[in-house]
């Protein structure tokens, strides 16, 4: 259902309603949540798996299933039984969506600088500011918010919140247009004296940026397998083509250049593959994945660009245009080095982790 459906969805600008549903009705957006919740249960390797393949089938579903991961992993970590009843059921059982509001305009690496201010007033919250690029924005119905109730002590004053779609004072600003993934929404979300009741602090006042980082740290796995599953779909198109097309009087999949390009793809989807799943195997013992986590995603990201660009070559002038879904790929693949933390950032991560101690 979703392979035929993908470049249409590429293009669309529409919200992919019917691919989401069909998650919902599978039970996969509460995979990882527990049956008690509405969930499946189930591990964080079979999610890793799961991301793969519908990373592979349609990226831009796959986005959408990403993002609505990031809403409920801090609902599982850090929600109360009442929130999780309230939010995590609903979201679980794919009734509703979920999207993660972390980035700002002067606070994207830089995480620690969010100037969304959230003041306490009586039994609410009063929360001020504009998040940008967030993922699901205007579509999902839950949304955790990291904002600041002591902006002058940045990251320490970090508050998570639950915000619910439709709160007064609450709106949705620029859908931006993107490179790919046309029917993703990425819109702003204003928050303008948005009234939010002090129960949906999720984690604990001054707690945001631990549930930032422990959000993103699955979150990267995600991106990491995500990218392995847009790899793949590119090198199974180049693949048979290497065999079909003939060259000099016989299929260029003869050429010991292009072999060397498709041993040089397969093994590095590979070893991609093997790390988100180390990560993700990490996690479900309750051990630390953070480094791993971001070697995943770091290394996954630049297969991905690798990878297509290299299935954009073996198809020639054919890998340029749009009648093959290789310039789609390509396209989509840039996007899994920036998101949820740079190449750059990851490095920052993996080395920290290196030099600790040291
Ligand atoms: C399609 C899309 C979807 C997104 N979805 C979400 C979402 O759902 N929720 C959300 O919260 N955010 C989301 N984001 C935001 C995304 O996570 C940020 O764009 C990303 O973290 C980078 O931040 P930035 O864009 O501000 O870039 P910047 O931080 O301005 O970085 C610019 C460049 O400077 C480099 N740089 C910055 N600091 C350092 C440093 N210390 N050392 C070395 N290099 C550095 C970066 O690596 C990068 O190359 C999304 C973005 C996009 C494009």
């Amino acid at each position: 259902m979703l392979i035929p459906r993908a470049e249409e969805t590429d293009r669309a600008g529409v919200w992919p309603e019917e691919n989401v549903r069909k998650l919902g009705e599978l039970d996969l957006m509460g995979i990882t949540v527990p049956e008690e919740y509405g969930g499946l249960g189930m591990d964080n390797v079979t999610w890793t798996l799961v991301a793969e393949e519908l990373s592979r089938a349609c990226t831009t579903t796959g986005a959408v299933f990403g993002a609505h991961i990031l809403c409920v992993e801090p609902l599982l970590l850090f929600g109360t039984e009442e929130q999780k009843q309230k939010y995590l059921v609903p979201l679980a059982k794919g009734e509703w969506i979920g999207a993660f509001g972390l980035t700002e305009p002067n606070a994207g690496s830089d995480a620690g600088n969010v100037q969304t201010r959230a003041q306490r007033d009586g039994d609410h919250y009063i929360l001020n500011g504009t998040k940008i690029f967030i993922t699901n924005g205007g579509e999902a119905h839950v949304y955790v918010i990291i904002a600041n109730i002591e902006p002058e002590k940045g990251p320490r004053g970090m508050t998570a919140f639950i915000v619910e779609k439709g709160t007064p004072g609450f709106e949705f600003g620029k859908n931006e247009k993107k490179m790919a993934y046309g029917s993703l929404p990425n819109r702003e979300l204003i928050f303008n004296d948005c009234r939010v009741p002090a129960e949906n602090v999720l984690g604990g006042e001054r707690r945001g940026f631990r549930v930032a980082m422990q959000t993103l740290a699955m979150g990267r796995i995600g991106m990491g397998i995500g990218a392995v599953g847009v790899a793949r779909a590119a090198f199974e198109a180049a693949l048979p083509y290497t065999k079909q097309r003939q060259q000099f009087g016989q299929a260029i999949a003869n050429f010991q250049l292009v072999q060397a390009h498709l041993a040089d793809m397969a093994t590095e989807i590979e070893a991609a593959r093997l790390l988100c799943l180390k990560a993700a195997w990490l996690k479900d013992q309750g051990r630390e994945f953070e480094k791993e986590a971001a070697m995943a995603k770091v290394y996954a990201s630049e297969v991905a660009t690798r990878v297509c660009s290299k299935a954009v070559q073996l198809l020639g002038g054919y890998g340029y245009i749009q009648d093959f879904p290789v310039e789609r790929y390509y396209r989509e693949a840039k996007l899994f080095e920036i998101v949820e933390g740079t190449s750059e950032i990851q490095r920052l991560v993996i080395a920290r982790h290196l030099l600790k101690g040291v």
